[in-house]
């Protein structure tokens, strides 16, 4: 660029990354084509079909002509699903104007960023976070205020840490129950010692996202702040959707329930950026959050004896160590251990992003650091994998461990 022309990328743009688990599955997918066998453990979404039944009723809408615009912030079938969820789910009351719907969980959350933060306002990002959040919040030009919590705190935000977090400029706090990446769950108590310091802030926002709400493992109860504190309602957003639940990843269908006056500036957004999401995937998406959800007791214990293959494998390799996930499809382990350890070529393994670049050269496994999850030294693995993919990860993971000194 010569010193006379103007930039071509918008400062805001400049300031945020390309997300780095998108970028670790295109270097794999790199790597693959230079004909490398590698398996692909950084992806989060179930590698499950979406159910027949929603299959069919997406195909129903396509014939019966459901193929067009409409309302901006979905359909009222699909407003009023989504409200019957909430009541019956978790047991949260909200009226047609309190839900929208957008492309994804995705864009509800960068909605209600856009709609609602001022240049300079403060979010509380706990970390280790899902990489979308800060970009996001920085993108809408706010500022995020990560949060370091750690593993003895069980990854999870504790009163303290949030009250001393606060500032005049904090306008939203956001959650994420079970967590991606460390699988991690808020108990209904821990969110009610979170909403006794939220109450005496009145102008704090509560973003929660609760994405992951029905994988979960070993009879762990769900819970969400706003059900646990209804005093926190006016100034909540759920945020939820059907892209993990239902293996519903490319139809691109979230939503939220919240604050009237949010949701509406939220659909105005929408209305100058995007329109509604996909007519066809809102019509597959009501018949998900009004049919059977059995389906899920056995994709759960699919998910749960992966979990427990990986979680076994790396506890018992020296220099790994890992917590238990309540929910979700991740592990977050800590490599805290192979940190200074020394690979073959006597080059040093100094980060957890030097671990993870090891891991995919030497066992061909693609995970992501837990820098980009803002928590080092740590990697995240999605177990949504094909359980011989896992075993054979495991084991060349092993074997990679093994040979650094
Ligand atoms: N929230 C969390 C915590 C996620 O992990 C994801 C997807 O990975 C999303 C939201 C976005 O979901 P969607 O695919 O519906 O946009």
């Amino acid at each position: 660029m010569t010193s006379n022309s103007a930039p071509r990328l918008s400062s805001r743009l400049q300031a945020v990354q390309p997300s780095p688990t998108i970028a670790m599955t295109r270097l794999a997918a790199e790597l693959r084509g230079q004909g490398k066998e590698i398996i692909g453990l950084s992806q989060g979404e179930p590698d499950f079909d979406t159910p027949e039944h929603i299959q069919v009723a997406g195909q129903a809408a396509i014939a019966a002509g459901k193929t067009r615009y409409t309302d901006v912030d979905g359909t009222p079938e699909l407003k009023q699903a989504v409200a019957a969820k909430f009541l019956r789910e978790n047991s949260l009351s909200y009226g047609l104007d309190q839900v929208s719907v957008g492309t994804g969980g995705k864009q509800v959350l960068y909605n209600a960023l856009l709609a609602t933060l001022d240049e300079g306002d403060e979010v509380i990002v706990p970390a280790p976070y899902w990489v979308s959040y800060p970009d996001m919040v920085r993108l809408a030009g706010g500022v995020p205020v990560t949060v370091p919590c750690p593993e003895e705190d069980n990854f999870l935000l504790t009163a303290k840490a949030l009250r001393a977090a606060i500032t005049r400029r904090t306008k939203w706090l956001i959650l994420n129950s079970p967590s991606n990446p460390t699988g991690a769950g808020y108990s209904a108590a821990h969110l009610k010692s979170l909403a006794e310091v939220l109450l005496e802030f009145p102008r704090i926002l509560v973003m929660t996202d609760d994405m992951y709400e029905h994988i979960r493992y070993d009879g762990w109860e769900f819970a969400t702040i706003a059900a646990v504190e209804p005093q926190l309602m006016n100034r909540t957003l759920t945020c939820n959707g059907v892209s993990k639940a239902y293996s519903m990843t490319g139809w691109r269908i979230g939503f939220a329930g919240g604050p009237a006056d949010i949701i509406k500036a939220m659909a105005t957004l929408q209305s100058q950026s995007t329109s509604n999401p996909s007519s066809v995937s809102q019509a597959a998406a009501v018949a998900a959050l009004n049919g059977p959800m059995d389906f899920l007791s056995a994709r759960n214990e699919t998910f749960r004896q992966r979990r427990d293959l990986c979680l076994e494998a790396f506890n018992s390799i020296e220099g790994l160590s890992c917590i238990k996930p309540v929910g979700a499809f991740y592990l977050f382990p800590s490599c805290a251990g192979m940190i200074g350890r020394k690979r073959p070529d006597g080059k040093i393994i100094a980060t957890d992003t030097d671990f993870v670049m090891w891991l995919l050269e030497e066992a061909g496994v693609a995970a992501v650091p837990g820098s980009a999850f803002g928590l080092a030294p740590y990697f995240r693995i999605s177990f949504a994998t094909a359980t011989e993919k896992l075993e054979a990860a495991c084991t060349r993971i092993r074997s990679a461990c093994d040979r650094l000194s």
